[in-house]
């Protein structure tokens, strides 16, 4: 069936225009980051973000990543923070996402935050969201471009396939970067990972010269959208699975088995980042190709494999 992709549009300055002429009228669009696409929203609007935990079919509870064009601009909505400061001077603009305190006279939206004493800021560095964020007077609220729990978008197509035409215009500049979520870190007292992603905890330790922690269980407060089940195909999915299945696709790392129609590899090099690009794309073409079971080879629990084995484990939550 060919899809009647009329909403899906090549950056241009006509079309970073209407992009930011949408979001000055509370309308959402979904714009390309360097981790997934994002569906944005003004942040300061209280019809903006309703927008999007209903589109998004969002529970109310689930906070949402503010975007940023610049640490000053952040400053009107949280608390300075030294960790902050040290980590943003190494990784940003980029796939790191803080948790910081959120300051009382903050204009964001209350349904972004839920009330939370924190916020959780981010400052991506994809040039065309730059564009339009140096263009616009707000801060954007932006969870990824997807049916809550369901498969993060990383490309225009994918999230034309989660929200067909409901979105008005998707800005369509080819796959993402990273392709997983960015890394999440509490910054408030302990340093704590929240959310595994492509800047590993090893890092973010060695720039701050300190123990940074990793929240072992979803913390409901501290990050109430560390749902157990996310990023879900919407079939069975069995992880850590090392023999070539006759039920189901096999996701697999490097050469071993590839010949078989039904495998279909994240690297053939066995590249961690390479596979980490590739994983969405790759659960989202099995879906597709009416599969009803996903069996995933054990990835290396190092590196950006510690978020690829984070995601794969709330995927396979049934
Ligand atoms: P996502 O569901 O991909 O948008 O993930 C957003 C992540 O940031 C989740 O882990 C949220 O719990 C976390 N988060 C968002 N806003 C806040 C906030 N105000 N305080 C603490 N964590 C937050
Ligand atoms: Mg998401």
């Amino acid at each position: 069936m060919k899809k009647n992709y009329s909403n899906l549009f090549k950056p241009s300055k006509k079309t970073i225009s209407k992009t930011i002429s949408l979001l000055k009228a509370k309308k959402l669009v979904a714009i390309p980051t360097e981790t997934v696409y994002g569906l944005a929203g003004n942040a300061y609007s209280d019809i903006a973000v309703s927008k999007i935990y209903s589109l998004k079919k969002r529970p109310k509870k689930n906070p949402i990543i503010i975007h940023y064009k610049s640490l000053i601009d952040s400053f009107k909505d949280v608390e300075i923070n030294q960790n902050l400061l040290k980590l943003f001077k190494k990784f940003c603009p980029g796939p790191i996402t803080f948790v910081v305190k959120r300051k009382k006279n903050s204009k964001i939206s209350r349904y972004a935050h839920n009330n939370l004493e924190t916020l959780a800021i981010r400052f991506p560095a994809n040039k065309i969201t730059k564009k339009i964020l140096k263009k616009i007077e707000f801060p954007l609220a932006m969870p990824s471009a997807n049916i809550s729990t369901q498969i993060s978008p990383v490309s225009a197509e994918d999230v034309y396939e989660e929200f067909k035409n409901k979105i008005d215009l998707i800005l369509d500049s080819g796959r993402s970067n990273i392709g997983l979520e960015s890394t999440v870190v509490d910054v408030t007292n302990n340093i704590k990972i929240l959310r595994p992603g492509s800047i590993g905890i090893k890092e973010i330790s060695k720039v701050l010269g300190k123990k940074v922690y990793t929240a072992k269980s979803p913390n409901k407060i501290k990050s109430p959208g560390m749902l157990k089940k996310h990023y879900s195909p919407g079939i069975p999915m069995v992880i850590n699975h090392n023999s070539l299945p006759v039920d189901g696709a096999y996701i697999v790392l490097g050469k071993k088995f590839i010949k078989n129609s039904n495998v279909f590899s994240l690297s053939i090099s066995s590249n961690l980042r390479e596979a980490a690009k590739n994983l969405y794309i790759t659960m989202r073409k099995i879906k597709n190709l009416n599969y009803k079971k996903i069996y995933v080879a054990k990835i290396p629990y190092k590196g950006i494999g510690i978020a690829i084995n984070d995601r794969l484990k709330r995927a396979s939550k049934k």
